[in-house]
């Protein structure tokens, strides 16, 4: 066995000898590069070199296995670490990198790949690194790879000649702290900036931290509370009883939920909706107290705003149906305790629905407002006056009420109402109906009262309107009919249970029939209400004259193109046409279309109105007629005579034909009144350039004298009934005396 010998002094020994043999050397005519093993051996004959260096040789093969085994080690704690380690040669080469780097930043990448490669080629992050690098002075720097946060440090190893030759940069992922960091921050901005005040106290209740919102709901400044307690906050409006249960729910269940008023720095009250939560840690001990805290002021004024408008019409802000009815209840109550006798009055405007069908919604309610105003300025203080909804009052009158009292305040509303109302500079007339109920005769329960008060209404609106009607039980029937009535008609309408007549119109120079004139049946109508005369003004009244109307146009356009096919050729057929159908806004275009569909050009539809229709709304009667004419559609005036049209109009419209109404025909030729009217109206229509039918025609007298007042175009019984449809083609294609 050698002898043991460390690196140091085996060197030392080596260097003496070498030393020694060098001097020998020297002496001797040799070069170093001469010593060969003859001459060695020579020189060394107990081998004292050799056996030196073969021990110096195997101490150092024996510490090369120890490097080894160092150097794997490394390698695997270079691996295993939690870190990402990556070496840079100077020229910024990859050198080296732990398997994490691999992961990390050259995902998918063998290390032998890499090796070798200039950093920014292989690298997704190159910015990241060349910026490290740069820095490389051990300092650590945060950066950010993708989803991951990572804290980095780079150092520059230099050569021993001081060269810098590597750089080391190492990488710890710190990403949970970062998004732990990131979610206090969050907190601490949604404790900042959340509208509710939070308030935290420590078990002890002494303020440790209050949010802005605090501030802004209590007046205090933060620095202000920390460190008191809540109750400095106390408004006094609550017993102590209040607090006392607040404390015992918090203290069973560690939560407490509800309203409280506080007051504020300057003595405000506040109404807050508030939750109290205790905090407590893992070992159960209580630690702190959350309130959060809601300014419910605004909610309160909502709340009591609602409340207003849920028993109030918000357009004119008088009571409603709702309120006024509990109040009738307790009024009915009272007078039946005291034996007292209760007014009820059922006001309607009349006309009102004109006003909103020629004028527009936004005018109606502004006279709505009007008219409430001066109800309101008619009426007792005790009175209640509410509106029930479109153009419907109703007063409750309390004290001293009676029969008398009624009718006074009736006539005295009535009264006013003949003054115009004042409305966007429009000066407008409406007058109002009333019907009155007395409690007890009337009725007994708020109910009876105001359903035979509304009957009564309708009586005095049947009876001419502008007038008041005290409830009798007669009355109760004649409305009971009417609404029945009213759901028929709904029904009809519905099921289109119509039918139509048509009256010829007839031309006596060329003895034809020219046209006819489309009148609507009911063949289901309920008794007493078969003549439209009967219901059509209760569909005008409901406005189920629309969709009645369309209906009409519709089934006589079809007619018509039937009896062409058929080869009856007429040159038009009639249609009466309602305000309420003119008035929507595309009642030309239903018109055009109907046409179009059943491929009629417009001069085969003629449409009647009345005067009253045209003066209700001279400017949409212009706009429609205009759309039509466009089309060739005849335009006749009905029932001529009977309203009011200002013969300006007549000449400014494009009308085509008047029709001599048939109240001013009968008593043609006996009443020369009558007479003179007829043949007024022909010499009116001829100076105009208007044809003109003459109605209701029944004897050849009439006839006779409207022929000789020069009126060509006739209709009525003497001639023909309206006819069904069969039975007018029959008709028009006989010959005619
Ligand atoms: P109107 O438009 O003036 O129609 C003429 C009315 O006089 C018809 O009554 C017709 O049957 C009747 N009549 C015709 N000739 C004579 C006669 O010689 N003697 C008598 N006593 N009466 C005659 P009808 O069919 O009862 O219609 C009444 C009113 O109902 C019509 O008056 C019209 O204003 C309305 N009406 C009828 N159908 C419709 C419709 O489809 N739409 C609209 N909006 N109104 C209609
Ligand atoms: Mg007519
Ligand atoms: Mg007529």
């Amino acid at each position: 066995m050698a002898p043991q010998l460390s690196r140091q002094e085996a060197l030392n020994y080596i260097r003496a000898k070498v030393d020694q043999l060098l001097t020998v050397m020297g002496t001797l005519p040799l070069r170093p590069e001469e010593l060969d093993d003859e001459t060695l051996v020579a020189l060394d004959p107990i081998g004292i070199i050799a056996d030196s260096f073969r021990q110096v040789l195997n101490h150092l093969e024996e510490m090369n296995a120890q490097l080894a085994l160092a150097t794997a080690e490394i390698r695997a704690i270079f691996d295993t670490l939690g870190a990402a380690v990556i070496v840079l040669s100077a020229d910024d080469r990859l050198e080296d990198c732990n398997r994490l780097a691999l992961e990390w930043f050259f995902p998918g990448l063998e290390k032998s790949a890499l090796a070798g490669r200039p950093a920014n080629e292989i690298c997704p992050h190159a910015e990241e690194l060349a910026a490290l690098r740069r820095q490389a002075d051990g300092s650590a720097m945060l950066v950010r790879f993708g989803e991951r946060d990572l804290q980095a440090v780079a150092t520059r190893i230099r050569d021993a000649a001081g060269q810098h030759a590597k750089t080391v940069m190492l990488f710890s992922d710190i990403t949970a702290q970062k998004n732990i960091e990131r979610h206090l921050e969050l907190y601490s901005q949604v404790f900042r900036h959340i509208g509710e005040g939070i308030l935290i106290t420590d078990a002890d209740t002494r303020i440790v931290e209050a949010n802005e919102a605090v501030t802004r709901i209590t007046g205090y400044r933060r620095e202000e509370l920390i460190g008191q307690r809540p109750s400095m906050l106390k408004s006094g409006l609550h017993e102590d009883s209040f607090y006392v249960e607040l404390w015992a729910k918090l203290a069973g269940s560690g939560y407490w939920q509800g309203e409280l008023f506080d007051r504020t720095r300057d003595g405000r009250i506040v109404p807050l909706l508030e939750t109290i939560s205790e905090v407590r840690d893992e070992s159960g001990k209580l630690t702190h107290y959350i309130a959060v805290m809601t300014d419910i002021s605004s909610l309160k004024e909502t709340q009591t705003r609602l409340d207003f408008l849920a028993h109030h019409d918000a357009l004119t802000e008088l009571p409603n149906r709702l309120l006024f009815n509990d109040r009738l209840r307790h009024a009915i109550e009272r007078a039946k305790r005291d034996g007292a006798t209760i007014a009820v009055l059922f006001l309607d405007l009349d006309r009102f629905k004109n006003i909103n069908d020629t004028l527009g919604h936004p005018i109606g309610d502004l006279l709505l407002i009007e008219a409430a105003k001066r109800l309101k300025g008619l009426i007792r203080r005790a009175d209640t006056l509410a509106r029930l909804g479109g153009d419907e009052f109703v007063i409750l009158m309390e004290n001293a009420a009676s029969q008398l009292a009624a009718a006074r305040l009736a006539d005295k509303i009535v009264a006013a109402f003949k003054a115009p109302f004042l409305v966007n500079g429009l000066h407008l007339h409406i007058g109002c109906s009333i019907g009155i109920a007395l409690y007890p005769e009337d009725g007994e329960d708020a109910m009876s009262l105001l359903k035979n008060a509304d009957a009564a209404m309708y009586r005095a609106k049947e009876a001419g309107r502008e007038g008041y009607y005290r409830y009798s039980a007669e009355l109760s029937k004649a409305m009971q009919a009417r609404l029945e009535l009213d759901a028929a008609l709904r029904e009809a309408v519905r099921t289109e249970a119509f039918t139509l007549h048509y009256q010829p119109i007839i031309d006596l120079e060329c003895h034809r029939t020219i046209a006819c004139e489309a009148l609507v049946r009911w063949p289901g109508a309920p008794q007493g209400a078969t003549s439209p005369a009967h219901f059509i003004p209760l569909a005008e009244e409901t406005r189920l004259i629309v969709p009645l109307g369309q209906w009409v146009l519709k089934a006589a356009l079809a007619q018509l193109a039937a009896w062409q096919a058929a080869g009856l050729v007429l040159d038009y057929v009639s249609v009466n046409v309602s305000a309420a159908q003119l008035a929507q806004p595309d009642f030309s275009d239903q018109v055009i279309s109907l046409l179009d569909s059943f491929a009629l050009p417009g001069q085969r539809l003629q449409i009647e109105l009345t005067e009253n229709v045209l003066m209700a709304d001279i400017d949409l009667c212009a706009w429609v007629f205009e759309r039509l004419r466009e089309r060739g559609v005849r335009i006749a005036i009905d029932d001529f005579g009977t309203g009011y049209s200002s013969l300006a109009y007549l000449k400014q419209l494009p009308i085509d034909n008047l029709k001599i109404d048939r109240s001013f025909v009968r008593d043609i030729p006996a009443d020369a009144n009558d007479c003179a009217i007829a043949a007024a109206i022909i010499a009116l229509s001829h100076t105009l350039g208007l044809d003109v039918i003459a109605e209701g025609i029944e004897t050849p007298a009439q006839q006779d004298f409207l022929t000789q007042a020069g009126c060509r175009k006739v209709q009525g019984y003497l001639h023909a009934q309206p006819l069904p449809a069969e039975a007018l083609f029959a008709f028009a294609q006989s010959a005619l005396p």
